[in-house]
């Protein structure tokens, strides 16, 4: 479909565009040459657009959307609304003309075509620029729909990917957590905060709920349907799983509605036993059952024994063998402990994008031998690599490149990856790709000399 008046839709089907070079508001100052990481636009895009059943259009040019459509592999149990490409591809006519007109249309559309429970209406740079006033609109919208239209002003040169992380969480406050009630509430309701169930993560986690009794009643925003995420604030208990992401979420759950939240990981065994603890604790002060902790440990000691029975075969396989960690967020601490307990050795975790919390647990986990390290520039992590600090490169698709040309493996572990990582079972697939990749006959081929360096 691409109609002129509105929407343009991209079929679920369409394979992502490459980001444009040189678009993106970034953490640091960005140098000639270098790769760009995401704007802010791009940050709340990917923080909101986990909402299933919601429409989100993207008020900017098609390049804003393509730039960043669907590239986190967020999954849903039902509705697909969520990976349409809607957009108002404004053009150069849009920007001397204003694109107000065209953003209505789009909303209608969006609204008429596809009936969504409630439309995320993103700003962007040129959106932003020329001026178009997208909380009147979304505000007269949603009076003459009679439903959510939720303005995010997240343009992309107001900060970082962090940054419209932060802003999205914020839209969330002001227009979406609240606003609606749960049909029941039981003593077991918990919010999980800045868990997208990316590659479908999050299913790694519901069954151990399940089996505790637990109720996810919201998720934010993994999977969520809208109606979850404005009845957030009816939880027990809340965790908050990135905070550099949405800690303020967390912070405002409690402040607001007197919701208790603690900041966690689903990433290793240590981490997910004490998050299932920190969640019966507190949900046991508020009311539940008072066997939830003993019911908690019963759980973490059969899970626990599964995952030692299972990874017994991997054990000798990873043992001492030394990871590069280049990643971001609270994974630059949560992947840590989940590799130290595989056995592996860690010579540094990046914490370019790390609270100062984050990288204080990063650097007790690491203990003295490990580094922190800020943005590594590519010819060093090239040489690291080459001189063999490390076995094996665990990052983002950005610098998969720099292994593969100094010949070392590489497995990605951010949010463009293909395997879920979280909760025991996560930790048992996390191993077995590290596994794979390392022990892949690729290796051994591409370091031997080339038969034309070799002397006959
Ligand atoms: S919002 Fe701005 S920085 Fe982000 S993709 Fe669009 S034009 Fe580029």
């Amino acid at each position: 479909m691409a109609v002129e008046t509105g929407v343009q839709d991209t079929p679920a089907t369409a394979r992502p565009r490459a980001p444009r070079p040189g678009c993106g508001a970034r953490t640091a100052k960005p140098t000639p040459g270098a790769a760009a990481g995401g704007c802010a636009f791009d940050g709340a895009k990917v923080a909101l657009q986990p909402i299933v059943d919601a429409a989100h259009v993207v008020h900017g040019p098609i390049g804003c959307e393509g730039n960043n459509w669907d590239n986190r592999h967020a999954a849903s149990s039902g509705p697909d609304l969520y990976r349409r490409g809607l957009t108002t591809d404004l053009g150069e006519l849009d920007v001397i003309g204003g694109g107000e007109a065209k953003l209505r249309a789009a909303i209608n559309q969006a609204i008429t075509q596809f009936d969504p429970p409630a439309v995320f209406v993103y700003q962007t740079c040129v959106s932003a620029l020329i001026g178009d006033d997208i909380q009147a609109i979304c505000h007269a919208a949603a009076a003459r729909h009679g439903r959510p239209v939720i303005p995010v002003e997240a343009a992309g040169f107001s900060g970082s990917k962090n940054q419209g992380n932060r802003m999205a969480g914020q839209a969330l406050l002001d227009h979406v957590i609240g606003t609606r009630e749960p049909a029941y509430t039981t003593a077991t309701d918990i919010t999980l905060i800045a868990e997208y169930n990316i590659v479908g993560e999050l299913w790694q986690l519901t069954p151990l709920f399940e089996r505790l009794g637990i109720r996810l009643l919201s998720c934010i925003t993994g999977d969520a349907r809208f109606q979850e995420v404005a009845q957030a604030h009816r939880a027990r208990a809340a965790m908050v799983i990135c905070a550099q992401a949405m800690g303020g979420v967390g912070r405002q759950l409690q402040e607001r509605w007197g919701v208790p939240y603690f900041e966690g990981s689903f990433h290793g065994l240590a981490a997910t036993a004490k998050a299932l603890r920190n969640l019966a604790r507190l949900l046991t002060d508020r009311g539940a059952p008072a066997d939830l902790p003993a019911r908690t440990e019963d759980l973490i000691a059969e899970q626990e024994a599964e995952v030692a029975r299972r990874f017994a075969p991997l054990r000798d396989r990873l043992a001492g063998r030394r990871v590069l960690l280049y990643t971001g967020g609270h994974k630059s601490w949560a992947l840590v402990a989940a590799l130290k307990e595989m056995g592996m050795e860690v010579i540094g975790t990046s914490v370019r994008k790390a609270t100062e919390n984050d990288k204080a647990r990063a650097q007790d986990l690491l203990g003295s031998d490990g580094t922190l390290f800020g943005a590594i520039p590519q010819p060093e992590m090239y040489r690291m690599l080459r001189a063999g600090e490390a076995d094996i490169l665990l990052s983002g698709g950005r610098t998969q490149f720099v292994a593969l040309k100094a010949r070392k493996p590489w497995l990605d572990t951010n949010q463009e990856r293909h395997h879920g990582y979280a909760g025991y079972a996560g930790f048992l697939t996390l191993a077995e790709q590290i596994d794979r990749t390392l022990h892949a006959p690729v290796w051994a081929q591409i370091n031997r000399p080339a038969p034309w360096e070799v002397e006959p």
